[in-house]
């Protein structure tokens, strides 16, 4: 199966529109402000062209088929089969919006929103592996690496390398740019010294993104984006976490002692590493809503389907009014969800700004799928809260949406400034 022919094609809604040109944090908003927009003639947000919906149709066949029946036991062992990586390689979902001159799929944003949403219908670990790979790691390349730069390593995240986005350490979480992994240099090399965790991917990857500082006196100044290799000496991947949701996916520690990385493998320019940060999280953030829309989905459809064949009091309890309330409000608010996710994305893909959009889709969708997987466990009953159906593991999924990416007061810190305009 390949997903090549859904690929090439471009969204129409979208053709033609400014090139991207996306802001940062409130530093480098103001010059993006500046930027010219084209005009975007206005479409339902929901409503997919040919190409996406054929798109979406293999993707979600795709899930169900080949991933579905591997979820539980991925779930138990913490693990994710290496088997159903090489194959999201092999049908594109690796390298959505890589161009096809560098062995990607030449698609939009909003194709690689499409695939975190279905992939995670089924299993948000899948969406996540998907997501990180898309939204975090191609893209910051495809932005910020120099030619050379892409041509070594975008085919190889496009044929069989799984990237990991190392920003986060112990003491530097929210406050991420207070992060104290050292980038010294020598001669030809830098030598980066400290530790990352919570790295999503970081068991399965050979590219790392790798932020540190060259001056931790120069505050968020001195901070660099280096492109490591897992073979880099003095480079070792450390602990993994042992976690409530999201088990298969793995999230590890990174060891930098004295890790030798080549001066050309500084991705931007040393000491803009936390432009290169900021602005690929804002995108990121909208494929973590993505990644929660899929999840509610997911949950939504179980509870419809366990409503309508199981029988209380001699009929079908999706008859009695209770849970018919339930199930609407766990759909209305997966559409709100969804609509958010996607204007974010189209935004994106348009060219236009697109932060505050971006942290609302985030932290509504992060809530709401937590909501909506609550409800459908207490839909289904004692058996929602065993491990024999689906439901159970969506709600511990759930929870890690209004963590990562930024926890959910910090996009209300996002959307505040953006209302709010100048600080108070
Ligand atoms: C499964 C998983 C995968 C991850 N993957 C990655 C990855 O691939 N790469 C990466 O770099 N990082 C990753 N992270 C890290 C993640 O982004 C951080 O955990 C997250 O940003 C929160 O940081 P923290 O855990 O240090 O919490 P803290 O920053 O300590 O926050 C604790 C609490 O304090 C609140 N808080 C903090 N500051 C404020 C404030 N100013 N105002 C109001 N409330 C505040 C927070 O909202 C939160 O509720 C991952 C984390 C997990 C759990």
């Amino acid at each position: 199966m390949s997903f090549q022919f859904f690929m090439k094609i471009h969204s129409t809604v979208f053709r033609g529109a400014a090139p991207l040109n996306r802001p940062g944090r409130d530093d480098i908003i103001q010059e993006a402000m500046s930027t010219d927009i084209e005009p975007i003639e206005p479409s339902p947000l929901t409503r997919l062209s040919e190409e996406e919906e054929g798109f979406r149709a293999e993707v979600r066949r795709f899930a169900r088929e080949q991933i579905g029946p591997h979820v539980r036991d991925m779930d138990e062992k913490g693990v994710f089969r290496k088997e159903i990586i090489q194959q999201f390689f092999e049908l594109g979902l690796m390298s959505i919006e890589i161009p096809e001159e560098l062995g990607g799929q030449g698609g939009t944003f909003f194709q690689a929103v499409l695939a975190v949403e279905e992939l995670s219908a089924v299993d948000p670990s899948a969406g996540v592996i998907v997501d990180v790979q898309n939204t975090l790691v191609n893209n910051a390349l495809m932005r910020w690496a120099n030619d050379e730069q892409k041509r070594a390593y975008l085919p190889r995240l496009a044929g069989n390398a799984v990237g990991s986005y190392a920003l986060s350490e112990a003491g530097a979480g929210s406050d991420a740019f207070a992060l104290a992994a050292r980038a010294e240099e020598k001669g030809e090399e830098y030598v980066l010294s400290g530790r990352k965790l919570w790295i999503t991917n970081a068991a399965e990857a050979e590219l790392y993104l790798v932020f540190a500082t060259l001056d931790p006196g120069a505050g968020y100044r001195g901070i660099t984006c280096f492109l490591v290799e897992r073979g880099f000496p003095g480079f070792e991947v450390g602990k993994k976490e042992d976690k409530l949701g999201i088990r298969a996916s793995s999230t590890c520690e990174l060891i930098l002692d004295a890790c030798r990385v080549p001066k050309s493998n500084v991705i931007g320019e040393p000491g803009k590493g936390y432009k290169i940060a900021i602005e690929t999280l804002n995108e990121g953030r909208i494929g973590i809503g993505a990644q929660m829309v899929g999840l509610a989905r997911g949950a939504l459809d179980h509870a419809l389907a366990y409503a309508k064949q199981r029988k209380q009091f001699g009929a079908a309890i999706a008859g009695f009014q209770g849970v018919q309330f339930a199930l609407a409000d766990m759909a209305t608010e997966l559409e709100a969800a969804r609509l958010l996710v996607y204007n974010a994305a189209r935004l994106r893909d348009a060219g236009a700004l697109f932060v505050r959009e971006a942290a609302m889709a985030k932290l509504y969708a992060s809530e709401a799928a937590e909501r909506i997987a609550s409800a459908a466990v207490e839909v289904l009953g004692g058996v929602g809260f065993t491990k024999d159906y689906p439901v159970e593991k969506l709600y511990r999924d759930a929870k890690i949406g209004r963590i990562y990416e930024g926890t959910s007061n910090m996009q209300r810190l996002t959307i505040a400034k953006q209302i709010l305009g100048k600080p108070v």
